[in-house]
């Protein structure tokens, strides 16, 4: 009997590791571990864990479809996995790797502990097209720059999607017996645990919804991504993000998706548009690539200039910015539809890191913190690439970005449609005012709305000036 340890892949079909353990046994059953050291975090969302446990839900039906069960584990790994397989006398363990330092500390400890009781361990790379190492630079090293990685990345040839778990068996009741014995529990919720999230996620848990929004995005939304992905009034992506950060849709069924739109296309603005989304695809496997090679981007700034930056942590600004109350429609809009929903669309996670770091003067650790706190699909590698990006301590050739939030605005929300959706107590407020943020005093009194907290020109200035000091105190 082989167990395979769901983590980050949380489906039957197109797995890898689960395929390679079928293919060694008929008698295959899944389990995952609620991991205390994860859970008793300080940055899970409630949104998160609200999708997660419907995953495993839906994950559990899954097996229970194919023969087998999906056994459930809420103890520390390092103990709870060897116990359980020692009393299954399972002969293998078998997993998916996972780039994010914690993980990789715990799948050593996990691997030697199962070691020491003569069990086999199995890993396979499941998440990525093309996992750390196989895509480096000339001279054998990893890349820092993302358009050299994803020229070099795009030419590579994509596996195919693997085949789905089927005609498996599974324990027998007096297995299930002494699994239970060794640690098997049933499912909590997550409100059991200790996370209530009461609205609606954006994309429902387990691989059925995955699979239909994929199919949805790749039918209609992906031939005018390029001209409709910037909007977020529009739902013009995938929004496939917590379905990829928790996998259960596999990345070769999605290329696969993504390739076969490609082949039917017949035009050449509908083929950029689908190239447009796969370099999206390629930004995640870059920042994974990223995690992996240089743990220490989870720590703190890529760049050392950024080391001691001067940054003001002003706690009230802060605090401000989390609720949505700066005084600037398009920052409050997108920080309230990310408390509302656990999801923010991409440009608007760019130009809230941006105010946060530019314009209030606030650490991006704080901001990248709140974003894990919130977001259903929050990512280590994902979220922390995006906020160094961001905060211009990253891997970007060209690292001062400041974002003006009116232009952002006026470019992006051009009829103030996102600002309305989520500030509707601006409902009444002309789409100007809205859009560059010059709101009368006596309107924002008659909204209940805040005057903005700083000034945007004055505040990049600042910005700049202790940026360039700090390059040259560094030089
Ligand atoms: C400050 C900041 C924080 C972010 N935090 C996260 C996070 O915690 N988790 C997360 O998945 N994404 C994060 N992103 C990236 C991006 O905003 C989301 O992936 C995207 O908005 C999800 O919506 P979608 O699935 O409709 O994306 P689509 O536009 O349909 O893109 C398809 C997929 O590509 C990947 N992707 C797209 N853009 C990026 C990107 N810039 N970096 C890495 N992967 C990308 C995602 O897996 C996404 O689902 C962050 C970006 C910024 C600027």
């Amino acid at each position: 009997m082989i167990i395979f340890w769901h983590r980050r892949d949380l489906r039957i079909s197109d797995n890898i590791g689960l395929a390679t353990a079928r293919q060694q046994s008929s008698k295959v059953v899944g389990i995952f571990c609620l991991d205390p050291n994860i859970l008793e975090r300080d940055d899970i969302a409630p949104a998160r864990v609200t999708y997660l446990i419907g995953c495993l839900q839906q994950l559990q039906q899954r097996y229970l479809q194919v023969g087998s069960q999906l056994l459930i584990l809420h103890d520390k790994p390092r103990q709870a996995i060897p116990s359980l397989a020692v009393a299954l006398h399972a002969q293998a363990v078998f997993w998916n790797w996972d780039v994010e330092p914690y993980s990789r500390t715990r799948d050593q400890q996990v691997t030697e502990a199962l070691q020491q009781q003569g069990i086999k361990v199995y890993h396979s790379w499941d998440q990525l097209l093309h996992f750390p190492g196989e895509i480096v630079t000339q001279s054998s090293k990893p890349y820092t720059v993302y358009t050299p990685f994803w020229k070099n990345w795009v030419k590579q040839t994509k596996a195919q999607p693997v085949e789905s778990l089927k005609n498996v068996e599974g324990l027998t009741s007096q297995e299930l017996d002494l699994a239970e014995s060794a640690g098997a529990v049933s499912l909590p919720t997550a409100q059991d645990l200790g996370y209530r999230w009461d609205n609606e996620l954006l994309l429902a848990p387990g691989e059925k919804a995955a699979q239909e929004a994929l199919e949805t995005f790749c039918d209609f939304a992906i031939t005018e991504y390029q001209q409709q992905r910037n909007f977020p009034s529009i739902d013009g992506t995938s929004q496939l993000s917590a379905a990829l950060k928790f996998g259960t849709i596999g990345i070769r069924t999605v290329w696969d998706a993504a390739q076969t739109a490609y082949n039917f296309s017949r035009s050449d603005e509908v083929c950029n548009s689908i190239q447009t989304w796969q370099q999206e695809l390629a930004w995640r496997e870059f920042y994974q690539h990223a995690m992996y090679f240089f743990p220490e981007l989870a720590e703190g700034p890529y760049r050392h200039s950024f080391k001691n930056f001067p940054w003001d942590n002003d706690p009230e600004l802060f605090q401000a910015w989390c609720e949505g109350q700066t005084g600037y429609p398009i920052v409050d809009a997108a920080m309230r539809q990310l408390n509302e929903t656990g999801w923010m669309h991409n440009r608007c996670r760019m130009i809230v890191a941006s105010f946060l770091t530019k314009d209030l003067l606030i650490n991006w650790q704080w901001g990248e913190k709140y974003f894990m706190q919130k977001l259903y699909d929050g990512d280590l590698a994902a979220n922390n690439g995006g906020w160094q990006w961001s905060a211009s301590s990253g891997m970007d050739p060209k690292p001062l970005r400041i974002f003006n939030p009116a232009s952002q605005a006026q470019k992006f929300d051009p009829e103030a449609e996102y600002i309305r959706q989520w500030l509707p107590e601006l409902g009444s407020v002309d789409t100007e005012c809205l859009i560059t943020g010059k709101i009368d005093q006596r309107d924002r009194e008659v909204c209940g709305y805040p005057a903005p907290l700083v000034d945007h020109k004055q505040r990049q200035q600042e910005f700049k000036q202790r940026y360039q000091q700090q390059k040259n105190s560094q030089s």
